[in-house]
């Protein structure tokens, strides 16, 4: 099955390999009306094109951009940045979690008013753009709210209709089973389903737990703030010895470009603006396929398991099984 790109249709054979979570650029509701706010549009292309080619360089044929709907996603940029850099974009539709996101108006509509709107999007294309996501992205926070439910149950409810896959958000690794059983109710494809943000659990056997059903995503590598890359390298050695290998996805959760003229997210806020390197975390984004694959090795990971990891299980994620 081919898979939705920002600029056309691809084979999943097509893909190569794939980090399933990356972002060309967040925006903060709000940030425009900051005095400073003066995004430089070339400059932001410019800033994302390098990254992206970096990546191209080392291997790295497609990601995806699972940014929300409501933290700034623009098609049309990452339409621009992918011809430009010759990296392929997959984006989404789909809500974040209630405490940074879901704009008021879908506050107010029910489970199916929300599923039509993403299938819609998935069908048609965002606005009036004609670019079409190719995933559905789903979040929880620290708890999982009412809101939440309606809108994860939304999104089971699309996937199960559109066939693509679902790529979530957790809260420090939290409530990925709560995830799985709400999509499971509306009738979605848990192995379809990408339950993100792991690198915080601090024993892999939850993440196994997980990935009886679905994909995992040590999706944040390199964001030391939430996690040692130690730790990240010691639970996929694990999930692999385990006979997981088939569902573990690899990914940074790298931010090429801000349009906030100071940092928007609270845990981190040192400003003045951060330099553009803080959001790569002072590393190459091509981190993860070089150095964090380096210590992979170093714990036995083979290169037959490597490719499974970022070329077969996006692959199958994205594309679903042949
Ligand atoms: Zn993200």
């Amino acid at each position: 099955m081919p898979v939705m790109s920002v600029t056309g249709r691809i084979e999943g054979a097509d893909l190569g390999a794939t980090l399933v979570h990356e972002h060309i650029i967040i925006s903060i509701p709000g940030e425009e009306l900051d005095p400073g706010y003066a995004p430089d549009r070339n400059e932001i292309i410019a800033m994302a094109v390098d990254r992206l080619q970096e990546l191209k360089a080392n291997g790295v044929g497609a990601i995806v951009d699972p940014c929300p709907i409501e933290l700034g996603r623009n098609p049309e940029l990452y339409a621009e940045v992918s011809q430009r850099s010759g990296v392929r974009i997959i984006f989404a539709t789909g809500f974040y979690f209630e405490d940074l996101g879901i704009p008021q108006y879908w506050r107010a509509r029910d489970k199916q008013e929300i599923a039509d709107f993403y299938l819609h999007e998935l069908s048609e294309g965002v606005g009036r753009t004609g670019l079409r996501p190719g995933v559905i992205k789903a979040a929880t926070g620290n708890a999982v709210t009412e809101l939440e439910r309606r809108v994860l149950g939304a999104a089971g409810l699309a996937q199960a209709q559109a066939g693509c896959a679902i790529i979530t958000h957790t809260e420090h690794s939290r409530h990925g089973d709560t995830q799985q059983a709400i999509f499971a109710e509306h009738g979605a494809d848990l192995s379809r389903v990408l339950i993100g943000h792991q690198d915080e659990q601090t024993e892999w056997e939850p993440i196994a737990a997980l990935a009886e059903r679905s994909f995992v995503g040590i999706d944040r590598v390199g964001y030391d703030i939430l996690a040692p890359d130690e730790r990240r390298a010691d639970h996929v050695a694990a999930l692999l010895s385990h006979g997981f290998g088939n569902k573990v996805c690899l990914s940074q959760d790298c931010v090429c470009t801000l349009s906030a003229p100071k940092m928007p997210f609270p845990p981190m806020r040192p400003n003045p603006p951060l330099p553009a390197a803080f959001l790569a975390r002072n590393r190459p984004m091509s981190y993860v396929v070089t150095g964090f694959a380096g210590a992979l090795r170093e714990r036995g990971v083979t290169e037959a398991e490597l490719d499974v990891i970022f070329r077969d299980n996006p692959r199958r994620l994205l594309a679903g099984a042949e």
